[in-house]
């Protein structure tokens, strides 16, 4: 789907959405009815939070380790910003 740990994706949702799931291969399943539109929003959320960079709005990032902190970085105009994971 993205570019990223699709396991840290679907924690995220755990957590935003309040609920609890189970990951069976590619397919993540969610305890409860969530409206679609909940999740859509919340993916949403964490495209922002975690791949858009907020200088110019690429989507070709990548997570750089230092030290303790991640750094979200821009391939397309090199900006860093931090992110917590
Ligand atoms: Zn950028």
């Amino acid at each position: 789907m993205m570019d990223r740990d699709d396991n840290h994706v679907y924690q995220y949702l755990l957590n935003e959405l309040g609920t609890s799931g189970s990951r069976d291969g590619p397919r993540a399943r969610f305890k409860g009815r969530i409206p679609p539109k909940r999740i859509k929003r919340t993916l949403v959320n964490y495209v922002n939070s975690f791949i858009k960079c907020s200088q110019c709005s690429a989507p070709d990032t990548h997570f750089v380790k230092q030290d303790r902190t991640t750094l979200l970085k821009c391939q397309a105009c090199g900006a860093t910003r931090p992110v917590k994971l």
